[in-house]
């Protein structure tokens, strides 16, 4: 069945995520009404006999595989070791069943810390693998690049229909909010939001405020996803991003602005900065028709809304 037809069934694999929540969504809003999904409880994407057995009974023909352990650079740089067993485990045990049940396109998400630490800017399809990655995250990394070489390599030998889009940072609702684990704009928007309801002028920010990031709403991936899905059917990853990026500290003075305009921000250098710049390059996909909406102000001002309707109670 084509991706139009509404009763066709897509499992989407880590639906309580930050991204895949956003492909939910997106896939309820076109109307599509067999949407397959399984907590954690219910299957361990680790355990191969296990999605074997859930493939073979809920036989999905599209796969949305953004399942993974994912956190920001603390949790990366504290947690190395299930950053790289649980991604790799689960990106081999939902391919591998994809291929066996004859799923008939894959679309796997990878990060944009796969690319070299120094690559230059900015980054195209064709960088991967061309240098060292950034130490922090290398273990995620890792796991992330074989996920692509997994689709690559059952392309090659099955020819099975696996694609592999590669998201730059992304944010928006259900995102994590934790301070120790999450992602910087997160972060940053609970910390200006506990230091507002504090009645407190300043806020920690980590590292130098230097490195550029170039943040993406993930509805507006959610959007891009079903069109890459649609639209892509090569061995070669594509790249998903705004096409622009913006210095951590030029970041917290946008969210600072919304959230708590008086603070001041203080920089605890003894937190990693990470990548200097990790800017992807989006030609491929422009080329191909599309194109983000959200502006970033606007994004974080809904992401800050949603903040305050699911974590008032818990943070200040
Ligand atoms: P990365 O893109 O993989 O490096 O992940 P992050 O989103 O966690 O961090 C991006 C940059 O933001 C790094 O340079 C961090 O040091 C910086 N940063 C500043 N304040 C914070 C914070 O409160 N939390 C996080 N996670 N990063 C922060």
């Amino acid at each position: 069945m084509a991706l139009s037809n509404p009763k066709v069934r897509i499992y989407v694999a880590g639906h309580r995520g930050l991204v895949g929540s956003a492909i939910v969504r997106r896939l309820e809003r076109e109307g599509f009404t067999n949407i397959l999904t399984a907590t954690r409880d219910q299957l361990d994407l680790r355990d191969q006999a296990a999605v074997n057995d859930w493939f073979r009974a809920n036989r999905p023909e599209y796969v949305f595989l953004v399942a993974g352990t994912v956190g920001g650079i603390w949790a990366n740089t504290t947690r190395p070791a299930e950053f790289i067993y649980d991604n790799m485990m689960i990106h081999a045990t939902v391919v591998h069943a994809a291929h066996r049940f004859d799923v008939g396109k894959l679309l796997y998400l990878g990060s944009s810390c796969i690319y070299p630490r120094n690559c230059p800017q900015p980054m195209k399809e064709a960088y991967l693998l061309g240098g060292p990655l950034e130490p922090t995250n290398e273990p995620y990394a890792i796991a992330k690049i074989a996920g692509i070489k997994l689709c690559q390599a059952y392309r090659r030998q099955y020819g099975s229909s696996f694609i592999s889009a590669i998201p730059t940072n992304l944010y928006g609702p259900n995102d994590n909010f934790d301070l120790e684990s999450s992602h910087v704009l997160p972060a940053l928007i609970r910390k200006f939001h506990e230091a507002r309801i504090a009645g407190r002028n300043e806020v920690i920010v980590w590292g130098s405020g230097s490195p550029r990031r170039e943040l993406l709403h993930v509805d507006d991936l959610a959007d891009a996803c079903l069109f890459v899905m649609r639209n892509w059917d090569e061995e070669d990853h594509i790249n998903v991003g705004t096409g622009e990026d913006l210095s951590i500290r030029e970041l917290a003075e946008k969210i600072r602005d919304i959230v708590h305009p008086p603070a001041r921000l203080v920089w605890d250098t003894t937190k990693p900065d990470g990548m200097p710049r990790k800017l992807l390059d989006v030609t491929r996909l422009h080329d191909l028709g599309w194109r983000h909406s959200t502006g970033l102000e606007e994004g974080i001002a809904s992401t800050y809304r949603w903040f305050l309707e699911h974590h008032a109670g818990t943070a200040g």
